[in-house]
């Protein structure tokens, strides 16, 4: 006869403290034991609160939720599983069949996917328009429309869609106005207050702010479509993990440094690159230079954001010679990093784009887009500056 083993199965209680973690629990359960099916009728029908099972929702997710809540001043946001999640779910959500989106023409390159190539095989047809041109939203829209969706800054050219105009025709035609708020960020635009219908956001942005987690958000502000987005994505399983969700609301606490930060720098390093003989054109937002300097003072002014694009004299060699030059500066399609990023559409976000497609939109070989960091400014002026005499 051997000795009884211990009882691993069961689980150790979780020892009890009078002292309080200071830092939010990581809470990985999927699954949450209630104490009987009453209680369990309690939490299904309101009465309680109470988790069942992690894809319907867990306190990680809902700790992040009620953080950028309050950042875009709302009520009953939804953590996914991805930016492109919060899309997907807000879409899928709330159109049917027969239904028709008018989006703006510059959108993140996903969605104009899901638009261009998803929706119509379920029936739903999207028309693509220039966002900073109401009247063009305007004349897209047909009887079967039921939404618009748009980003306030487009990527990589930075032009500012005419959200006044926007808001003002999806009040009169009675449209759902979703905003993809992830460029801008509810600093520098609160598009929740400002009257969009939904807001989205990628949290792996500048949100969380580390490349190390992939997340979205969704804010609607009826409570029958916040609850048809929420059930799409617990059907179609675009989940948040906790880990994530917990990385994330970490990021959040220096959001408020980071955002003034990188916009600093990014202000100051548009003006220093400009002056370099390399540099053909700058597209800064705070700059006056930039097409839409008008309406992103009015929209955003003073917070034009961490994003700045430049477009060089020379073609693809040049391009190839600028990276090379500042290895340290990571040349990679993200955004929102706390350290600076490069990316090149030509070969990265805009690849697919015939090159006369990219020319229309002023996108050439030499065309590059900088999440600017928070790196000290000296920093990034050296590298930058090395970089560009590199292209010679
Ligand atoms: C990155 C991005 C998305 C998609 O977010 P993921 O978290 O990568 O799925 C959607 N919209 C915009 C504007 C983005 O920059």
């Amino acid at each position: 006869m051997s000795e009884p083993r211990p009882n691993l199965v069961r689980r150790t209680p979780f020892p009890d403290s009078v002292s309080r973690a200071v830092v939010t629990p990581l809470q990985p359960s999927v699954v949450y034991a209630s104490p009987d099916p009453d209680a369990l009728d309690g939490q299904y029908e309101g009465r309680s609160h109470g988790y069942t099972y992690g894809r319907e929702g867990h306190p990680n997710a809902d700790v992040l939720a009620r953080m950028i809540d309050r950042m875009e001043g709302g009520e009953g946001g939804i953590i996914t599983g991805s930016g492109m999640s919060a899309v997907t779910a807000t879409l899928l959500g709330l159109l049917s069949q027969g239904d028709h989106i008018v989006g703006g023409n510059q959108l993140y390159g996903r969605s104009l996917r899901m638009m261009t190539q998803d929706l119509p095989r379920w029936g739903i047809d999207a028309t693509l328009v220039d966002p900073t041109d109401a009247a063009a939203m305007a004349a897209a829209i047909t009887p079967a429309t039921k939404l618009i969706l748009v980003e306030v800054v487009s990527n990589p050219t930075l032009r500012i869609a005419d959200m006044e105009g926007i808001e003002r025709l999806a009040r009169e035609r009675g449209l759902i106005l979703v905003v993809d708020n992830t460029f801008t960020t509810p600093y520098g635009f609160p598009a929740y207050t400002r009257g969009a219908d939904v807001v989205i956001h990628s949290v792996t942005k500048l949100l969380a702010g580390h490349s190390d987690v992939t997340l979205g958000y969704v804010l609607a502000r009826d409570a029958a479509q916040r609850k048809a987005i929420y059930d799409t994505n617990v059907t179609l399983g675009l989940t948040p993990s906790p880990w994530d969700c917990w990385m994330a609301e970490r990021g959040l606490y220096t959001f408020d440094m980071r955002f003034e930060r990188t916009q600093a720098n990014a202000a100051a390093l548009a003006e220093i690159v400009s002056t370099h003989e390399a540099v053909e054109r700058v597209l800064y937002p705070g700059r006056p230079d930039h097409p839409d300097h008008n309406r992103a003072g009015a929209l955003l002014g003073p917070n034009f954001g961490n994003m700045l694009s430049f477009r060089l004299h020379g073609g693809r060699e040049a391009a190839n010679a600028l990276t090379r030059a500042a290895p340290l500066v990571a040349f990679a399609p993200t955004l929102g990093d706390v350290g600076t990023t490069l990316s090149h559409p030509a070969s990265s976000s805009h690849r697919g784009l015939t090159p006369e497609g990219r020319a229309a939109l002023g996108i050439t070989e030499g065309f590059f887009r900088v999440s600017v960091g928070c790196e000290p400014l000296d920093l990034l002026t050296r590298d930058f500056t090395a970089a560009l005499d590199a292209v010679g």
